[in-house]
């Protein structure tokens, strides 16, 4: 038997040890899936615990995905074009750092068939997610990155290229009009706050995407489905696609989606 870990601070209302453990169960292997509180000055004393026999290895979460690139042995090609890992792999005594966000990005806005393909695309937050996000927007016709720390946002334009260009948080507030794609990838939501009281769309973005995994819809989630004709992505369609990727690399084997869709608290 071996384990998987999320390590992340906080985590104990992660919903990842659910759907692992019923993809580890129904097909037959004898691991497990466990989360673990790691505060970050911990974290590097963690990491280097994973290289044991009994350890698959780990999914990294808020906020250790960018730390996470300095304590593996080597980087997949994701986790280096992203700037950040959230899965790392053990392969023998060494620690491989990936990424799966962006593909679970990808294919959540596919599976609502959402096309970014010249489109006008605002990332709120520049965070690890916002990274991961921005890598696979390169599409779009202009990705506006808003963040209220306008280094961090340029730091992650200048990193991606075109067509990412930085916002200040207060400038994005004032102008988000005639944005085809809403990619919330911060934590706003997560305790019920509205995103949206704080931006003036007259009229929402035709398609809107949360990141944020929550049990009962965000106030965004909840607005946009309320709304006409707008396409909306919640944060466990993401959760879904990329925790299937990383129970394949750990595994070898092909992720059973269907059972761990069932595993979560609503359906997507
Ligand atoms: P980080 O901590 O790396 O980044 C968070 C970003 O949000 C930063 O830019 C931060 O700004 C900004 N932010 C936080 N609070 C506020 C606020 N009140 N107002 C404006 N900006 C704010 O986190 P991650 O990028 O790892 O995660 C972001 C969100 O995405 C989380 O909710 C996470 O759960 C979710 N996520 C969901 C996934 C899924 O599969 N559904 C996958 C990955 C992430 P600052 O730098 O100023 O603090």
């Amino acid at each position: 038997m071996a384990t998987a870990y999320l390590l992340g601070h906080p985590v104990a209302h992660s919903l990842s040890p659910a759907m692992h453990n019923a993809a580890f169960m129904a097909l037959g292997l004898p691991h497990r899936y466990e989360a673990r509180d790691v505060e970050p000055h911990r974290l590097g004393d963690v990491v280097d615990a994973l290289r044991t026999d009994d350890v698959l290895g780990a999914n990294i979460t808020i906020p250790h995905k960018e730390a996470a690139l300095r304590l593996v042995d080597e980087l997949a090609d994701e986790a280096r074009r992203i700037g950040a890992v959230n899965t790392i792999v053990r392969r023998s005594s060494r620690l491989v750092g990936d990424n799966t966000d962006g593909y679970g990005f990808s294919r959540a806005l596919a599976a609502a068939g959402i096309d970014v393909q010249g489109k006008d695309v605002m990332v709120l937050g520049a965070g690890g997610a916002a990274r991961a996000c921005v890598a696979a927007l390169g599409a779009a016709r202009i990705v506006v990155v808003a963040a209220r720390d306008l280094d961090r946002a340029a730091a992650l334009a200048a990193a991606a290229g075109d067509p990412v260009v930085p916002r200040p948080w207060a400038t994005a507030r004032r102008t988000s009009a005639g944005i085809d794609v809403l990619v919330n990838a911060t934590p706003i939501g997560l305790h019920g706050e509205d995103l949206l009281a704080d931006f003036s769309f007259e009229k929402l973005p035709r398609a809107v995407v949360d990141l944020v995994p929550t049990r009962t819809e965000t106030p965004l989630v909840r607005r946009a489905r309320e709304a006409q004709d707008v396409r909306v992505v919640d944060g466990l369609s993401m959760l879904l696609h990329q925790a299937a990727r990383s129970f394949t690399l750990w595994t070898g084997r092909e992720a059973p989606l269907a059972v761990m869709r069932a595993a979560l608290p609503r359906p997507t």
